[in-house]
C-alpha cells in the first residue's frame, strides 16, 4: 500500500493523466496562453516568465490513427503519438509550440504539428550538440535569446528580467524537492515506488510550477520516513527511456518481482530535475549554462561533452545507490539509444553488474512476459551478486 498522501497523489495523477484538460482548465481560469514543448532540454522557465503554462507535450496512450499517414512505423512511440495527437485536434489547446532539441525523429513530430496545424506558431531554436567547443556558449546564448523573443511575441508579454529570475527559483525549488524524494527512495528509508516517482515528476511536467511545489510539500510532511532499509530486496537502477514516461504498468510488475527501484536516470525521472538554473547570473545567461551543466550532471547521448561520458555517470550511479543490477528501458527505435546501448552494456558487463534490456512500444508490450523475464532477472541478481563493488 502507498504511503505517500492519497489526495495529493491522486490530484497529481489526474494532470498527469489528462495534461489536455488540465492546460484547458489553466487557460480558461487565468486567460493566459498555454504553450507546448518537448524532451530533453527545454527552458521551461521563459514561458513561465512570460505569465504563460508551459507543458512538456507527453505521449497520449491513445491508439495511432490518423498520425500513421504522418509518420513510418519505424519512428518511436513519442514522436507518433505527438504526431497523432496533432492530426485529430488533441493539441488544439497549445497556443505555439517551442522545440529546442534536434533528434531526427523528434524534428519529423513537429513538422508533423507544421503541415497539421499550419495557423499555430512553431518555434524550432536548435541547441548545439557539442557541449565544449569554443563557439558552444556564444551559439547557444543565441538560441535562448531567439525563444525569448519569439515567446514574447506568441504571448504578448515581455519577459523581464526580475520575473525570469523569480521564474528560475520556483523551478529550482521545484527541482530540489523532488531531488530530495529521490534522495530519500536512495537510502531505502522512503517506500516511494517507481511509478510513483515517475508520477511525481511527469506532473511537475505540465502543471503550474506553484501548484505542484506545495502538492510536493503535502506529500514529503505526510512521508513516513523509516529507520532501516528493506534488506531482503533487489535494489535496481532503471536506466534509459527517453522522451515519455514508461507505462505505470510496466514499472509496478519490475516491483512485483522482488526489486525494488532505487534510482534512475529516465528523462521521466532523475535527468528532467538533474540540474538547476544558476540563480547569481543574469537569468539568461544562467538559462544557457543550464543547458550546458545538464550534460555534466546527467549525460545523454545526444549531447557530446568531451570529459563525460554516460557510462561513467551510470557506474558512478550504481556505486552511490548501490544498487545490484540495471534494468535497461529502451522505446523502440529510439535511435540515440540504440546507438548508445552497445557502451553500456560493455561497461556494465565489464564490471559485473547484471543488466536486462527490455524494449518497450507505445502499442505496449506483454506484461506477463514482462514478469517472467524479470522474476529470473531478479534470481539471477540474487544468486550472482548482493553488492556490486564498481
Ligand atoms: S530521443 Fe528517442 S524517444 Fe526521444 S524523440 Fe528521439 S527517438 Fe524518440
Amino acid at each position: 500500500m502507498s504511503e505517500l498522501h492519497a489526495p495529493s497523489m491522486a490530484m497529481l495523477q489526474t494532470v498527469a493523466d489528462d495534461p489536455v484538460t488540465y492546460a484547458n482548465n489553466w487557460k480558461t481560469a487565468h486567460q493566459r496562453p498555454v504553450v507546448g514543448s518537448f524532451p530533453m532540454n527545454f527552458p521551461v522557465e521563459l514561458v513561465h516568465a512570460a505569465g504563460a503554462l508551459p507543458v512538456i507535450i507527453q505521449e497520449s496512450r491513445t491508439p495511432i490513427t490518423e498520425g500513421r499517414s504522418l509518420l513510418a512505423e519505424f519512428y518511436c512511440g513519442y514522436t507518433r503519438s505527438v504526431a497523432d495527437q496533432a492530426a485529430i485536434g488533441e493539441l488544439d489547446v497549445f497556443d505555439a509550440f517551442a522545440a529546442a532539441d534536434h533528434c531526427v525523429q523528434l524534428l519529423g513530430a513537429v513538422d508533423a504539428i507544421r503541415y497539421t496545424r499550419p495557423e499555430k506558431p512553431v518555434h524550432f531554436a536548435q541547441f548545439t550538440s557539442a557541449m565544449d567547443d569554443a563557439w558552444t556558449k556564444p551559439r547557444v546564448d543565441g538560441r535562448i535569446a531567439e525563444l525569448r523573443s519569439q515567446i514574447e511575441t506568441v504571448t504578448g508579454t515581455a519577459v523581464e528580467t526580475d520575473t525570469l529570475s523569480a521564474s528560475i527559483k520556483a523551478f529550482n525549488r521545484n527541482r530540489q524537492l523532488l531531488r530530495h524524494f529521490y534522495e530519500l527512495r536512495r537510502s531505502g528509508r522512503a517506500r516511494i515506488t517507481a511509478s510513483e516517482m515517475q508520477l511525481l515528476v511527469k506532473s511537475s511536467m505540465v502543471m503550474d510550477i506553484d501548484q505542484h511545489t506545495a502538492a510536493l510539500q503535502t506529500i514529503l510532511a505526510e512521508l513516513p520516513v523509516h529507520d532501516e532499509a528493506p534488506d531482503d530486496v533487489v535494489r535496481l537502477h532503471i536506466s534509459g527511456h527517453f522522451c515519455h514516461a514508461p507505462r505505470p504498468e510496466i514499472l509496478d510488475v519490475i516491483e512485483e518481482s522482488g526489486a525494488i527501484v532505487v534510482d534512475d536516470d529516465l528523462y521521466t525521472g532523475f535527468r528532467y530535475i538533474s540540474t538547476d538554473v544558476p540563480e547569481s547570473q543574469d537569468p539568461l545567461a544562467a538559462l544557457s549554462s543550464w543547458y550546458l551543466e545538464r550534460n555534466v550532471k546527467a549525460p545523454c547521448p545526444t549531447r557530446v561533452t568531451s570529459e563525460v561520458d554516460w557510462d561513467t555517470y551510470l557506474l558512478d550511479s550504481i556505486a552511490a545507490s548501490g544498487a545490484s543490477g540495471v534494468l535497461v528501458l529502451m522505446a523502440k527505435f529510439c535511435e540515440p539509444h540504440m546507438l548508445y546501448y552497445p557502451e553500456l552494456r560493455k561497461a556494465l558487463e565489464s564490471h559485473g553488474i547484471p543488466s536486462l534490456l527490455i524494449e518497450t512500444e507505445h502499442e505496449g508490450i506483454p506484461v506477463e512476459k514482462l514478469r517472467t523475464q524479470m522474476e529470473t532477472f531478479v534470481e539471477r541478481i540474487r544468486r550472482h551478486v548482493t553488492t556490486v563493488a564498481v
